[in-house]
């Protein structure tokens, strides 16, 4: 369980003591307020505090003096105009600060985005707890051999047991000796801020992560995408729920154009033009690398 009983506490009498707000509220989004949402065995990803919702997003491109268009109909065919042709700027009028606890091996990946403000945990000043991510059975996967950034097939039997076995005695060991060099039993105790580089990088850390719709869904983008490592996927994916809740023309016109979508070089279009015609076109004759090949066929099925 990755929440302590005054946590949950804490939760609690926030969720109980609502306010009378003049600001823009998205119902959807407030069903989710502070409430965490367990990720992988320790994490979870919750919504500190959020700005705007989809009105917002159509008030500042029209730059409007009311809440979004006279018909609902006007407001999502405008958020879909936008994102259709990078207007990207309305989108960033809309904010959200999420609490996300995670590994430090996921957390370096997610920090690349620069896009956000971010303050973490800090093991100077506290101790770490005693929570490493251990993959689940299912999670085990074996290195790929067609992707040297991927991982193919889930391993079994003894291998596996080995290999979460190693895992977890490795970070128990590690931990071990983490309290045994803070501890002040008989010695002075070594200052937190050195102790910490004896643990492995699946241990958890947290940070508050603020950024705007924009970036949000840059970072979605990316990390939801099925290329992504699982680890910060089950992440992003949580964080689509949320997003989908919190403004749902913006989230459906994000997963109509750019999850969903594709962006087709100059020489793929002209491919898809000559297949139209009813040319054959192979790998050869469409100028493409056999990886732009290989891409593009995923593409059009
Ligand atoms: C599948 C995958 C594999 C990856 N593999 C690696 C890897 O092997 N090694 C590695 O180091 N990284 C790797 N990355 C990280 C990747 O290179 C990016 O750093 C990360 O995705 C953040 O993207 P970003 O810079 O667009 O995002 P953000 O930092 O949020 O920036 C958003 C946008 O703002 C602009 N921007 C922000 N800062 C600057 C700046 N200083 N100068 C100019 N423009 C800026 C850019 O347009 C940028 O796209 C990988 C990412 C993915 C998704």
């Amino acid at each position: 369980m990755p929440l302590t009983p005054e946590q949950q506490a804490e939760i609690d009498a926030q969720r109980a003591a609502p306010r009378q707000t003049l600001r823009a509220v998205s119902e959807g989004m407030e069903a989710h307020l502070y409430r965490p949402r367990e990720v992988l065995d320790h994490g979870f990803v919750r919504v500190i505090d959020y700005m705007g919702d989809d009105s917002a997003i159509v008030q500042a491109a029209r730059v409007s003096y009311g809440a979004g268009t006279k018909h609902v109909s006007n407001d999502e065919g405008l958020i879909r105009y936008l994102m259709r042709h990078w207007h990207s700027t309305p989108f960033e009028m809309c904010e959200v600060k999420f609490h996300v606890k995670l590994p430090v091996f996921v957390a370096r990946q997610w920090i690349r985005h620069r896009t956000a403000n971010v303050n973490e945990y800090s093991a100077r000043y506290s101790i770490l707890d005693r929570e490493f991510y251990i993959p689940a059975p299912d999670a085990l996967a074996a290195q790929s051999t067609t992707n040297n950034q991927g991982r193919g097939a889930v391993l079994e039997g003894a291998e596996a047991e080995r290999v979460l076995e190693m895992l977890k005695s490795d970070a128990g060991r590690a931990y071990d000796h983490y309290e045994a060099m803070l501890s002040q039993d008989g010695q002075q105790g070594l200052a937190r801020e050195l102790a910490r580089m004896n643990l492995p990088a699946n241990v958890y850390t947290q940070w508050y992560w603020k950024t705007d719709l924009h970036n949000l869904f840059h970072f979605l983008r990316l990390r939801a995408d099925a290329h992504a490592q699982y680890e910060i996927r089950v992440y992003a994916e949580a964080i689509c729920e949320m997003v989908r809740d919190w403004v749902p023309f913006a989230y459906a016109a994000f997963e109509d154009y750019r999850m969903g979508g594709a962006t087709l070089s100059a020489k793929a279009l002209d491919c898809v033009r000559r297949m139209l015609k009813g040319e054959e076109v192979t790998q050869e004759t469409s100028g493409m690398s056999k990886g732009e090949w290989r891409e593009f066929e995923g593409v059009i099925g």
